[in-house]
């Protein structure tokens, strides 16, 4: 299940994290962020909590809608793994995409993009509240479909595993491959908040949806990455990391004038201007 082998992964993730801490001056000429990464390794350790009190509600979740499926798709075949790994990908996509566009679903993925430097432990930087939000609700369609939801954990797990290593500024462009993969380039734009690289590269393991439905960006030379939310956080509270949007979303709520403006600081994306008056 992806929450017992994110679990069994969390300490080698974190060990790779530290060592790139270790070796962050010689490659990068500066001070490593050392609060930032702590940080990271606190919000890591509370969502596992989360991940081993929550997981069992959403797996029973999941068993239960699998129970309506209309069919089976066979998942002791190279199809139907790669079906799968591809599905998982596709519903990966729209998921990340909403996190980004619905301030309600934001609140939960900022944390992920509160760091002002990107490191490994980024990576491992993720939210407390998707049980709260209903974030993984659209991953429900996939059981729906045929897919058992342990394969789904398992190629979820193997999509976020895969993500770790991107999270990196030393690896430069990798040719042909920034077309199919999600690279280190790609990631980076995702993770910077210069305008032109705001809600770019959505993907887990492949950009092939991003350039399918446009929302793809290259890293340009003429324009180095800046790490961090449009507002930098600067907290190293773990609690602090993980609630501070969900504190900006209904402070801009109670802020608002009428229902309209209310329910756009709650569904509408991001960034949307309030409305006082
Ligand atoms: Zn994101
Ligand atoms: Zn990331």
């Amino acid at each position: 299940m992806t929450q017992h082998i994110l679990l069994f992964a969390l300490p080698a993730l974190v060990a790779i994290g530290l060592l790139e801490a270790l070796f962050w001056r010689r490659l990068h000429g500066s001070a490593y962020p050392w609060g930032e990464g702590f940080a990271s390794i606190g919000v890591a350790i509370g969502q596992a909590v989360k991940r081993i009190l929550a997981g069992g509600i959403v797996l029973a979740l999941f068993m239960a809608v699998w129970q309506i499926r209309p069919w089976t798709v066979p998942l002791d075949s190279v199809w139907g793994l790669a079906l799968l790994m591809l599905a998982v990908e596709f519903v990966y996509y729209w998921h990340h995409r909403l996190h980004h566009r619905v301030r309600w679903f934001w609140a939960t993925h900022a944390v992920h993009h509160s760091p002002n430097h990107l490191t490994f432990l980024t990576a491992v930087r993720l939210g407390w509240t998707s049980e709260i939000s209903g974030g993984f609700l659209p991953f429900l369609v996939l059981p729906l479909l045929g897919f058992h939801p342990i394969g789904v954990f398992g190629a979820l797990a193997v999509n976020l595993l895969y993500q770790f290593w991107i999270h990196t500024e030393t690896v430069p462009r990798l040719g042909w491959l920034e077309y199919v993969l999600n690279t280190p380039s790609n990631h980076r734009v995702h993770h910077a908040s210069n305008e032109r690289y705001l809600d770019r590269n959505f993907g887990g393991m492949l950009v092939v949806f991003d350039r399918l439905f446009g929302t793809y960006a290259a890293e340009a030379a003429e324009e180095p990455c800046r790490y961090g939310l449009t507002t930098p956080l600067v907290s190293t509270n773990p609690v602090t990391i993980a609630f501070h949007e969900w504190g900006n979303m209904l402070r801009d709520v109670r802020r608002a004038r009428g229902l309209r403006a209310k329910a756009r600081m709650l569904f509408g994306p991001p960034g949307a201007p309030l409305e006082t008056r």
